[in-house]
């Protein structure tokens, strides 16, 4: 008797043993199967190295890159594939947020229940929401210069323009040894810059929300062109002279902004540079941004000073801010982007700045341009906008230029940087101009 029933036991044991090994052994194959059919010696899928199936189409259905050739074939046009390498790709998977490294998964076409490929041996297409003609047209305009170019739906969600120089050609890249300096980074995703002055836009939310009416509307500033606070100078670019909380935005006062800093105080600050998303990483149909990064010392007011102003050592993502951007367009919430255009499901963020800030925002970004940067340097464009030049050590400025267009047809929200050049309005506005004439007009 007692021998049966130690066998029993034993049964028991190699039993529940088989079972953990079946149930592990099914967990992995959902959890990696894909992987596993990645696998190089899944070599028929491979072709010297390079995924060797699956197409990439823009928005419009040009055909960006053919996995399937005999190499990978690339759209002739070379300007168009310099200014969509970021998102489209090489063989090589030098930009891991491209399409070609990033939606593998997906031109593959691997099923896990039928354990085969898609039922066509030729992969499965993806299809980008980038505009490749937008793109070209972004690119043109930054020329030589090193930056970014991105304009987004506000509405759908759907980015139709991704451009970050210095680029590549995907069709005969560099080796990583001879290329310049961030040439196989999407800025636009995973940069992290000095914002500069834009950042005042979030400056600005935080006293809308956290100041009473009474104090914003009373708030005046005598710029002197120099702000000492603690014995430290904080510099503006001239003598503003007398600025109220609309002026000191439409003419970036920084010794405005200084003072509204210390007023909202380093909690809020912290506080809404989270709501408002520049900490935030978006999925992006699987693809995502780096967060930014940004200090506010409490028991220092001169360092939260700067970093109200955009400068000390905050450091935006372009990316989280264009996302911030269309929550000010959508009456404080805004929608999360997508780089596929196929992907049409409208997915909001949540909610930023109230809809009465949102609106005294706007109020504020449509000032801007009529006071500062000129309502005919953009012809027909109902734009709302703020510019930066952040100062970098050792280098000229970044100009920046951020904002979105109300316009039915053309609902978009846009940033530009161009690195090492000047100011935001003079430099970077004629870029943003440029893209969005093309995006309306053509
Ligand atoms: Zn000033």
């Amino acid at each position: 008797m007692r021998k049966l029933e130690h066998r029993a036991v034993l049964l028991l044991i190699l039993a529940l043993v088989l079972f953990s090994g079946l149930a592990f052994f099914v967990f992995r194959y959902v959890t990696e199967g894909t992987t596993w059919a990645m696998k190089y010696y899944n070599s028929h899928i491979y072709k010297s190295g390079h995924l060797a199936t699956g197409r990439v189409y823009d928005r419009n259905g040009t055909l960006m890159a053919d996995n399937t050739a005999k190499d990978i074939e690339y759209v002739d046009d070379t300007g168009i594939r310099l200014a969509t390498a970021h998102a489209v790709g090489d063989g090589y998977g030098f930009v891991s947020t491209s399409a070609e490294s990033a939606f593998r998964d997906r031109m593959v076409g691997y099923n896990l229940v039928t354990g085969t490929y898609s039922v066509t041996r030729k992969g499965n297409s993806v299809h980008l929401s980038i505009d490749s003609d937008v793109c070209l047209a972004a690119y043109n305009a930054l020329g030589s210069r090193d930056g970014l170019v991105a304009v987004y739906n506000y509405k759908t969600g759907q980015i139709i323009c991704m451009v970050s120089t210095p680029t590549f050609d995907p069709a005969s890249p560099p080796s990583a040894d001879n290329a310049k300096s961030g040439t196989f980074m999407n800025k636009f995703l995973s940069g992290n810059l000095t914002p500069g002055s834009i950042f005042k836009l979030v400056t600005s939310a935080a006293a809308i929300e956290k100041l009473s009416s009474k104090d914003l509307k009373k708030f005046s500033f005598n710029c002197t062109g120099v702000h000492e606070i603690d014995g430290v100078k904080i510099r503006c670019t001239q003598a503003h002279g007398k600025v109220d909380f609309d002026g000191a935005l439409a003419k970036s006062c920084n010794g405005a902004f200084a003072e509204l800093s210390r007023k909202v105080g380093a909690r809020s600050l912290r506080a809404y540079t989270r709501k408002c998303g520049l900490e935030t990483t978006y999925d992006m149909d699987d693809v995502y941004n780096v967060k930014g990064s940004f200090e506010f010392p409490a028991d220092d007011e001169v360092s939260t000073a700067w970093a109200g102003i955009g400068q000390w050592k905050d450091m935006l993502n372009p990316c989280s801010m264009l996302v911030y951007m269309g929550a000010i367009a959508n009456d404080g919430e805004s929608v999360v982007p997508r780089l596929l255009s196929t992907d049409t499901s409208i997915r909001h963020t949540k909610r930023m700045i109230k809809a009465s800030t949102a609106k005294r925002l706007r109020k504020m970004m449509k000032n801007n341009v009529e006071v500062s940067y000129g309502e005919g340097n953009f012809p027909g464009l109902d734009i709302y906008a703020k510019s930066g030049t952040a100062e970098v050590e050792g280098r000229k400025p970044n100009a920046w230029f951020t904002g979105f267009i109300k316009n039915n047809k053309y609902p978009y929200a846009f940033i530009v940087c161009v690195e090492d050049s000047g100011s935001g309005a003079q430099v970077a506005g004629p870029v943003a101009n440029s893209v969005l004439q093309y995006i309306v007009n053509e």
